[in-house]
């Protein structure tokens, strides 16, 4: 497996697949290529799908129209075989290069590398958290020590530059009021659940600030802000609505904080080694799925929770969320993905109630939800996984718009 750099991402929303991944992909065709004169990118399967209302083609362009002309071509009934996110880059004289967008901003050159996309090797030797589990329990350590143990020191001061970046996107997201961009008018909500929560007996504050952290980054997210992919843009909001809501009302340390960011992020590292973390492959359950999995260990960790209890807590974060398509409306990260973040927020602070009145036994490991969220992704059909064309997305006369509301 792969550095935590590599889930946990800074930079700017509203997707990590659409927006993250072919802005890196263009950077490196540019360099290959800084003496074009032209240059046609042609967008495959699920990302022209939703393309449009994810700004790809905005991200492309950002690198690439400063030094020529861009075209870009819309296959959405096309599907490369490698991954349902392609695309292809080519300059006036030719040279095509396929990459394909896996997820969380990661780029593949698929079965056939280049060497073009320079690939970050592995550094954890363990792959399934059963080892890395029985590892800690052989040596007495926490999650966190096996991150230790595999990352460079530099890990904890990168991990804090995520740490803050999330509080900013919380800070930045219940101050600012407004309509999201695009044509569904959607207006934030952030702003307005936080002052009514702050008015609530503490019981129910609780739920509505976590609701309203949530809200918070997922609207910037929405907004392109600046946000920390967890493991991914759509799912954002999860980690940090819990992490924002736990650090205040428990005074939990930086450290503390920080350690249970590694071990969310060894949560998120086992399903991308192991699974998927793109909506487009597997569907919703390995974004907002997997969020609320590493936010639930999250949790777990910081309440003191054994390596089992914590296991069962990111298990119960996946479980319940096996089967979620993803069905956004217009193609933008905002219906139902918004909302979605807030619930699956709350549902992590559960799984961790839930994992930590019990004795860290149970039947049903981790690994092997991963596998059946694998599993469960590729029996869905396509139309459920970011085309836009089924689900939510399809509209109908439950639908509102703007205008009838
Ligand atoms: S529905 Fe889920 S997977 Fe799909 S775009 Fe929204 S957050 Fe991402």
């Amino acid at each position: 497996m792969k550095s935590l750099r590599e889930i946990y991402r800074i930079g700017k929303g509203p997707s990590s697949s659409h927006t993250m991944g072919p802005q890196k992909a263009a950077q490196a065709y540019l360099a290959k290529h800084p003496e074009a004169k032209s240059f046609r990118v042609t967008l495959y399967g699920s990302l022209a799908a939703t393309g449009k209302g994810h700004m790809t083609d905005v991200a492309i362009e950002d690198v690439l129209s400063p030094i020529a002309p861009v075209e870009i071509v819309w296959k959405p009934s096309e599907f490369l075989a490698f991954h349902p996110n392609a695309m292809k880059f080519e300059t006036d004289k030719g040279d095509p290069w396929t990459v394909y967008s896996v997820g969380g901003g990661a780029i593949s050159e698929g079965p056939n590398p280049t060497g073009l996309m320079p690939v970050s090797g592995d550094i954890y030797d363990l792959t399934s958290l059963k080892d890395i589990q029985n590892w800690c329990d052989t040596h007495g350590r926490a999650y966190w020590e096996y991150v230790d143990k595999c990352e460079d020191p530099s890990i904890w001061d990168y991990l804090q530059e995520v740490w803050e970046t999330m509080q900013a996107a919380v800070e930045r997201g219940i101050d600012r009021e407004g309509v999201l961009p695009g044509p569904l008018n959607l207006q934030r909500k952030a702003s307005t659940y936080y002052i009514k929560a702050k008015g609530y007996k503490q019981s129910l504050q609780t739920r509505g600030l976590v609701y309203a952290y949530a809200l918070a980054v997922s609207e910037e997210n929405a907004s392109g802000g600046i946000i920390v992919t967890a493991p991914t843009c759509g799912a954002s909001g999860v980690i940090p609505a819990v992490l924002y809501h736990l650090s205040r009302g428990h005074n939990f340390s930086d450290q503390k904080i920080l350690h249970a960011l590694a071990t969310a992020g060894l949560i998120g590292n086992v399903v991308k080694e192991n699974a998927s973390i793109s909506g487009a492959d597997v569907g919703c359950q390995g974004e907002v799925g997997v969020a609320c999995a590493m936010a639930s260990a999250a949790a777990c960790q910081l309440f003191g929770g054994s390596p089992s209890q914590i296991e069962y807590a990111a298990e119960m974060g996946l479980e319940h969320h096996l089967g979620m398509t993803c069905d956004p409306i217009c193609g933008l990260v905002q219906i139902p993905c918004i909302e979605r973040n807030a619930f699956a927020a709350t549902r992590a602070l559960d799984s961790n109630l839930y994992a930590s009145f019990s004795d860290g036994m149970h039947r049903v490991h981790f690994d092997h939800v991963v596998e059946v969220m694998m599993q469960t992704g590729h029996d869905i059909p396509s139309l459920y996984k970011e085309t836009s064309e089924g689900g939510l997305a399809k509209g109908s006369g439950y639908f509102f718009s703007p205008e009838e509301m």
